[in-house]
């Protein structure tokens, strides 16, 4: 697949970015190292002149840039989703470095839509954002002060992109394997998630008024999977028998 198409698989999602400049920030950061697609959640002060004033060149990006009301929407087509985070969580979820960050989502670009998602200036992503992820990414910056601006953290995973594509020239590098299914997309497994909970309160092997971390759990096994949609849909179609079976 050519280059431009690949770039056109990735999509830079910032989640409820408060500062119009850091939007228009960002917008830059990508159309440098080449990126384009650009998809804004609930942003709070948008469209904004500081935006346009801050993204210098690159209006087309920030012109051609998506709105989403939601994570869900933003990530829906995506079958790989990456997060970012500036701290470490409580619960740990598997943790990739910068590199490995760019060369994933280059390999995986060639084959499907993935998303890598970046949080508030103020708070970062959520708990529940955060489990939407297959990995999480972590810039290793100062311990003492790790959290960069986020156009920053922008730039600086961009560049990791950028730097796994030119090692890759062909488009080809490094080999993924054939696979017989296409891999779940995001909303797919969202939907599985919610007929598994739904599944797992009717057989009171779930109590949703205690949740405990079941469900982050359940996430946390099934993003490690990487299903593909045929092994989701049987899935779904073993808990719609257990459904019936216990109405
Ligand atoms: N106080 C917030 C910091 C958010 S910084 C927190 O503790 O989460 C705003 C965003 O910039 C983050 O959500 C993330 O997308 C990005 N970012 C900042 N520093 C980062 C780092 N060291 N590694 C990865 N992403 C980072």
């Amino acid at each position: 697949m050519p280059t431009a198409e690949r770039q056109a698989n990735i999509k830079i999602v910032l989640v409820n970015t408060a500062h119009p400049g850091n939007i228009g920030g960002a917008a830059r950061a990508m159309k440098n190292m080449g990126l384009a697609q650009l998809c804004l959640v609930q942003p709070r002060e948008y469209p904004a002149p500081r935006a346009v004033w801050r993204a210098a060149g690159a209006r087309d990006v920030l012109k051609n840039a998506t709105v989403a009301n939601s994570v869900d929407e933003a990530i829906a087509d995506c079958s790989l989703v990456i997060g970012t985070s500036a701290r470490e969580r409580r619960i740990p979820w598997p943790l990739i470095n910068p590199r490995q960050c760019g060369e994933r989502i280059w390999a995986e670009a060639e084959s499907h839509k993935v998303a890598l998602l970046f949080g508030r200036e103020d708070r970062g992503l959520t708990n529940d954002e955060l489990q939407k992820c297959h990995y999480h990414v972590h810039i290793p910056s100062n311990p003492e002060y790790s959290s960069l601006n986020l156009a920053t953290a922008v730039q600086v995973l961009a560049y990791e992109i950028r730097m796994a594509s030119l090692a890759d020239p062909q488009g080809n590098l490094p080999d993924l394997g054939e696979w017989d299914q296409p891999p779940v997309t995001a909303e797919d497994l969202e939907n599985f998630h919610s007929h598994l909970a739904e599944t797992m309160a009717k057989l009171d092997f779930y109590d949703p008024e205690n949740p405990k971390q079941l469900l982050t759990r359940m996430r946390r096994l099934f993003n490690r999977l990487r299903m593909d949609k045929m092994e989701v849909s049987i899935l779904r179609g073993l808990l719609s028998a257990v459904q019936r079976k216990i109405k």
